[in-house]
Order: C-alpha cells, then structure tokens, then sequence
C-alpha cells in the first residue's frame, strides 16, 4: 500500500512553534497575547490568524504582521520550535517495511524541509518527500503532488482539509487526525474515511 503523510499535524506538534511566532511578534509592538492553550484552540476552530490577532491588535496592524510571520514561518532557526510527536520515529520505520511511504507538504521551502527530516531522523523511511516551492497553499497542489506517484491502495493522512480533500479527490483512503490544527468537529465535516485521536492509530488502517 502507498502511504502519504502530511508533515505538520501527523508528525510534528507545530502549536509551539505558531504560537512563539504570534507571540513574538504581538509583543515587540506592546500587544496582548493569548496564552498557548487559547491560541490554539482558536487555530483549531478554524479562526484565522487575523481574526486571533485583531482581539487585542488595532485594525491595519495585520498586513505588517503578516508580512512577517510569513517571511519567519519557515525560517530554519524556527524548525527548533517544532516537536515531533514521540511515536513517529518507530511507527514509521514499522510502516516503511511494508508499505511504500512518502511524505507530501505543502511547506515551501524544500532545503529546509530536508534538514529538518534529517535531523528529525525519518528522512530514510520515506520513498519520495513531495513539495513544492511557492505553492498556493490549497488542496489543488497536494493533487498535483501526489497525482504523477499515485497507484492504488493508496491512503493520506493529515490534519486539514487541504489533506481529506485531495485524497478524496484522487480516490485515496482519507484519515484525519485530530491532534493538529483542526478539531474534531472541523474535521468530521470533512467526512473523511477516519478521525484519528493520532497518527499512532494508522495501523489499524492500513491493509
Ligand atoms: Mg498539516
């Protein structure tokens, strides 16, 4: 079987690294910030990040903001701030023994996408790592990703409806996990195929 994975979400618990960056940017201008926990429940109720930082910002402060946070979201020196999820490792070498395993981003930039699965140490078990660099951020450039490598049975799993809506697309096996920066009910309006509390329940999905 053809696994694809999502990187943020099923792999990485990217909360702290997002919330860092709000924060950082909120507070060298003398903003309010929201604590960790009530950022990302926001994030997870699908609030966008304008709508997160006009509780406390004047209106016209989120171009600049924004301008920023784009320009620092994949900034190698950022990657720290993201944290693998403890299973990952050994529910990936367990997989790649069997089953063909790639991992499709819509991260942009691909140098520091692949250090970062090198120091990770998970590069090895995927087959092909598919990105594409100044992509349009929509479920369109996961399809064209995974289209050219696809053969059934195939299943996605990630944590958006970028994620469920390609592989519904394409005719893949859907699962969504809920750890990430989408919730339950979010997700469940997706109708994906399953809602996983976390990618370590993949096995029971897997032929
Ligand atoms: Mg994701």
């Amino acid at each position: 079987m053809q696994v694809f994975f999502d990187f943020d979400g099923p792999i990485l618990d990217c909360s702290v690294k997002y919330h860092n960056l709000y924060s950082e940017l909120m507070k060298d201008e003398g903003l309010d910030v929201l604590s960790l926990e009530e950022y990302w429940e926001k994030k997870r109720d699908r609030w966008s990040e304008q709508s997160i930082v006009e509780l406390t910002a004047p209106h016209g402060f989120f171009e600049s903001y924004q301008k920023k946070r784009i320009s620092l979201i994949e900034d190698v020196s950022r990657v720290g701030d993201d944290i693998m999820w403890p299973h990952v490792p050994t529910m990936l070498k367990q997989i790649s023994q069997n089953h063909q395993l790639f991992l499709v981003t819509l991260r942009n930039r691909r140098e520091t996408l692949m250090k970062q699965l090198e120091s990770l140490g998970i590069k090895e078990h995927f087959l092909q790592v598919l990105n594409k660099d100044n992509n349009e951020g929509t479920y369109r450039t996961k399809v064209e990703l995974i289209k050219p490598h696809l053969s059934q049975p195939s299943l996605i799993i990630g944590d958006t409806e970028v994620d469920v809506k390609a592989g519904q697309q394409l005719g893949m096996k859907t699962l969504a996990v809920s750890c990430g920066i989408r919730n339950e009910k979010h997700l469940s309006e997706l109708q994906p195929d399953a809602i996983l509390s976390s990618s370590s329940q993949i096995f029971d999905h897997i032929d």
